[in-house]
């Protein structure tokens, strides 16, 4: 993969935020595959909509870019909140390639957000816009990078090193199966599997979990009843191959098993 833009193209189009925009674009389009199948392209969308984005063409899942001169790895500002809330309540959020370039526009990181992990706990609603801006009242939003498991954010360029596509494809494969949790429920699943990286360790007991138990409840003020629900998100973690049983009580990450060859 060669991770420098075209900065020969800039000349072509206006300045500022427009450059950035064109140049992360044509280097996605020339360089990028499909994480989540075989494609070795990604094409664009033709929409003149204000955000940029990719349709596979062999399995059609959809990723929206946005690229930064620098990232802040606990936020990301994204557009209006309202949208935002009603995308993930009808599970229609498309994966988020977060591009990092340098000043020479080199691509510096590449960071995978799969679909599945946005969810209303992830998304800040920043302060209205004053009332003598162009969009008075206008509500945006954060994306909250920080609370994202690991499992959810996917390098797919590290440092200015390309990771390999085959661990790519395969970290992105094991964690499409939280499509299967209906997204009225995979806010919880994500929370608590959030927690669980939270701990930094590969074996955990429920107490572990069980001390999220008031974060958990400041997020979902409508359940009563967050232990119950912890222990039912860890079986639905295990169901999905994210988590193992070992004995009652006790539980164990499973962790990304690089395939061989
Ligand atoms: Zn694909």
């Amino acid at each position: 993969m060669n991770l420098q833009c075209r900065p020969e193209l800039a000349s072509l189009y206006k300045t500022g935020p427009q450059i950035a925009r064109i140049l992360t674009e044509e280097w996605v389009a020339r360089e990028l595959y499909c994480p989540a199948c075989s494609s070795d392209q990604l094409s664009q969308s033709k929409t003149n909509a204000p955000v940029i984005d990719f349709t596979c063409p062999g399995c059609e899942q959809l990723f929206q870019l946005k690229g930064l001169r620098n990232w802040n790895p606990q936020k990301l500002v994204d557009a209006g909140y309202e949208a935002m809330i009603r995308a993930i309540r009808a599970d229609r959020v498309p994966n988020l390639l977060v591009l990092q370039y340098s000043a020479s526009w080199c691509v510096t990181n590449l960071m995978l957000i799969p679909r599945v992990f946005f969810s209303e706990s992830i998304i800040e609603k920043r302060k209205p816009l004053a009332l003598h801006a162009r969009r008075a009242g206008w509500v945006g939003c954060n994306i909250l990078l920080g609370q994202i498991a690991s499992d959810g954010k996917i390098a797919m360029v590290s440092d200015g090193a390309a990771l390999p596509s085959q661990r790519v494809r395969s970290e992105f494969s094991r964690v499409r199966k939280l499509a299967e949790v209906p997204p009225s429920v995979r806010g919880w699943t994500l929370d608590v599997l959030s927690a669980v990286r939270k701990l930094g360790k590969s074996s955990f007991s429920l107490d572990d979990i069980y001390k999220f138990e008031s974060e958990l409840r400041e997020s979902h003020p409508l359940n009563r009843h967050v232990r119950p629900k912890i222990r039912q998100q860890l079986q639905v973690l295990r169901d999905l191959g994210l988590v193992e049983f070992t004995t009652p009580g006790s539980y164990r990450i499973k962790e990304y098993v690089s395939p061989r060859g």
